[in-house]
């Protein structure tokens, strides 16, 4: 498979509000043990405005950019910021109705970015970005022109990263505040991160 369409790219979303929504009560559940147990809440409603705001767009910069403005108008809090943030990054990277193996990588590291731009958080910090982080660098490490291997190399990273956490301390955010407690429980931002990455492969592979 050789480019990602707008009508695919819909259709990933969805997927991933659907596989989001089934795990809804776990991603806040992990939230509760170091946060306010709101995470499952917030992603869902920030892919359900994503969702939303993706209906009538016909090409990837225009509709990526009501995408972010979309998520970051209908929620609040950090879910919200760095979920638009990724959106608004990726649209400022994107064009055309097809994107290549080459125009999808630039698309996430421009999406990365910008997240990048809203938060010190880096791996190692239990935080979302130790999902994201390693998916968009293993999409840019592969070498393949078929996209639905970079979709395939970014979930296995995403999921990995995400797992990773389990061992790791919050030292980021007010979560920190809770320090060895947060061991022994995945981070629920990389869990629901890594959920929407694994859906979007699933989503072109099948
Ligand atoms: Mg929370």
């Amino acid at each position: 498979m050789e480019f990602l369409t707008v009508d695919m790219f819909k259709a990933m979303l969805r997927e991933a509000l659907c596989e989001i929504e089934k795990r809804e009560d776990e991603f806040s559940r992990l939230d509760a043990v170091i946060g306010d147990g709101d995470h499952g809440t917030a992603i869902v409603s920030a892919l359900s405005a994503a969702v939303k705001a993706a209906e009538n767009g016909a090409e990837f910069k225009s509709m990526l950019s009501d995408i972010g403005f979309g998520v970051m108008l209908e929620t609040s809090g950090s879910t919200s910021t760095l979920s638009g943030a990724f959106f608004l990054g990726m649209a400022n990277h994107a064009s055309g109705t097809e994107l290549d193996a080459a125009g999808i990588k630039t698309m996430f590291s421009g999406g990365l970015a910008n997240v990048e731009k809203q938060t010190r958080a880096r791996i190692g910090d239990k935080t979302i970005m130790d999902a994201l982080i390693p998916a968009v660098e293993a999409m840019q490490k592969s070498v393949s022109a078929d996209i639905r291997e970079l979709f395939k190399a970014a979930a296995i990273a995403a999921r990995q990263g995400a797992e990773q956490t389990i061992n790791m301390k919050a030292n980021y955010g007010r979560a920190r505040n809770y320090g060895e407690r947060s061991i022994g429980y995945a981070d629920s931002g990389a869990s629901s991160w890594s959920c929407m990455i694994g859906a979007f492969a699933e989503c072109i592979i099948k």
